[in-house]
């Protein structure tokens, strides 16, 4: 029988191992529960041993929010999933951050919606496409400094906060590290170019994380590890 605590404090443990071999602090590295496809009474079982919760698409986070019981403890909710332009609006009634960010129209679709709320700024992070794959979103390396850039010019109320990526589906533990190290340097890249601080780096999933840990991920994203496989039906 699975149990959602029990996953979650072997998941915990899991990264103090990778904290410890690689010399980093645990308390700086949070555990993302992903809950897509999983249903509300799983993720309210699991909220409170999480850092954050993460969803793929707008429209699942808006009907689980409005069933979410209430009272109910609940952790910030991240977007991690390709956010559509048609689609901002509601994105930024259900989430409280946008890892997804992958092009400049997008960011700029943000700052006017957020524009109209009164002067408050929204925090989203970059999504880099560190290993290429034709069918994943998010901006190729080399151009991340440009969209950051952009978005530092046109985008005053958004706080880029941090990088994202989703690595090869591997186990090859070279490549591993090949993209989420890559991930890290492109992050010291743009620091240097901007001075922006970049926090975060949200990288590792299931099957990765422990590695993504050791080359500094500071939010590990993990799903079917915590609730079991998904059911796409
Ligand atoms: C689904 C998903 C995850 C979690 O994947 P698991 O392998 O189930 O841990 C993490 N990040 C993103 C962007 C996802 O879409």
């Amino acid at each position: 029988m699975m149990n959602i605590a029990d996953n979650i404090a072997k998941i915990r443990s899991d990264m103090a191992l990778a904290a410890k071999k690689s010399g980093r602090v645990l308390s700086e590295i949070k555990l993302m529960g992903v809950t897509k496809y999983h249903p509300v009474e799983m993720m309210t079982e699991a909220a409170p041993h999480l850092d954050l919760i993460g969803e793929n698409k707008v429209q699942e986070a808006v009907n689980k929010r409005a069933v979410w019981p209430v009272g109910m403890a609940s952790c910030p909710w991240h977007m991690i999933g390709h956010l559509q332009r048609n689609k901002i609006r509601r994105a930024l009634e259900s989430f409280d951050l946008i890892e997804s960010i992958d092009s400049l129209e997008t960011a700029v679709g943000i700052n006017r919606v957020i524009s109209e709320g009164g002067p408050r700024r929204f925090p989203v992070y970059i999504e880099v496409n560190m290993s290429r794959e034709a069918a994943k979103s998010g901006v190729a390396p080399e151009e991340a400094e440009r969209l950051l850039e952009g978005m530092m010019t046109d985008c005053p109320l958004l706080s880029v906060e941090g990088l994202m990526t989703v690595a090869l589906d591997t186990e090859d533990e070279c490549v591993l590290r090949e993209i989420f190290g890559g991930l890290r340097e492109l992050r010291e890249k743009l620091r240097c170019a901007t001075g922006l601080p970049l926090p975060e780096l949200s990288m590792g999933m299931s099957g990765d994380f422990m590695t993504a840990i050791e080359e500094g991920s500071t939010i590990v994203r993990v799903g079917s590890a915590i609730f079991g496989p998904r059911n796409y039906g």
